[in-house]
């Protein structure tokens, strides 16, 4: 059995400098998404698929020659993260059997540490259904709703003890996520709830503060921190 992973790189988020895409926004003087690449090119993970827009043009005008041949461009993005996550699965199928692991991870989480990975493959590896990278929840959480005036309130106060937040990389078997990614609708947010729509409970596996998604141009310069502070 095999290890491999998935990286969907097709949304086409322009909040950053110069309008790119922001897996290309430059952090430590390399794309984001090559800091993603590098964070699961590591044993037992043969191989790393990128899915791209099928118009990409910038990978293939960056430098890859660090990972030794073992990065992929699949040109198959779709309109959701879902449908790029689904639509390189099925690419990538030509490689992987049913019964491989695939690590599903956002180009946005440049920061992964390799300990969280380490303890994502020992915990899931052995599990029937797979999981995921999550950090329990340390806030708070308050639940909206709008009054007549269309002003936010407060309607109630949920239990934060059972709330966890969802990261990637999701661990699941290939076979498995193209069943779940093919009768999930493209609202699903992320692999662990397509495999959740199979009535399965995914194991969550403590992760860290430091494997950030970076959302705003602010969170470059937290994970250009991060970085830094490892090299
Ligand atoms: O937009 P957001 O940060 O939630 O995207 C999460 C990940 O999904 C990113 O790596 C993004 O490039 C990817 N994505 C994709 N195809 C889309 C939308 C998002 O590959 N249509």
């Amino acid at each position: 059995m095999s290890v491999f992973a998935l990286i969907p790189a097709a949304g086409s988020g322009t909040r950053f400098a110069g309008g790119a895409p922001k897996q290309y926004a430059m952090l430590a003087g390399k794309p984001m998404l090559w800091h993603a690449v590098k964070a699961v090119c590591v044993p037992p993970v043969e191989a790393v698929f990128v899915v791209l827009a099928a118009d990409d043009r910038s990978f293939a005008e960056r430098d890859w020659s660090a990972f030794a041949g073992k990065v992929e461009p699949l040109y198959c993005g779709g309109e959701s993260r879902r449908d790029s996550v689904f639509n390189g699965l099925v690419a990538a199928m030509a490689d992987m059997s049913h019964d491989d692991w695939v690590l599903v991870h956002d180009a946005a989480r440049p920061c992964l540490p390799l300990r969280d990975l380490q303890n994502l493959l020992s915990e899931c590896s052995e599990d029937q259904i797979g999981g995921l990278l999550a950090l329990p929840v340390s806030d708070t959480v308050k639940r909206a709703a709008k009054d007549e005036a269309g002003a936010q309130r407060v309607a109630g106060t949920e239990d934060r003890a059972q709330l966890w937040l969802a990261q990637t990389p999701q661990m699941f078997r290939a076979g498995l996520l193209a069943q779940a990614l093919r009768q999930a609708s493209g609202r699903v947010t992320d692999e662990a709830q397509a495999i959740e729509g199979l009535g399965l409970k995914p194991r969550l596996v403590p992760g860290s503060r430091e494997n950030l998604k970076v959302t705003w141009p602010d969170d470059l310069a937290l994970a250009e921190a991060i970085l830094a502070r490892r090299a």
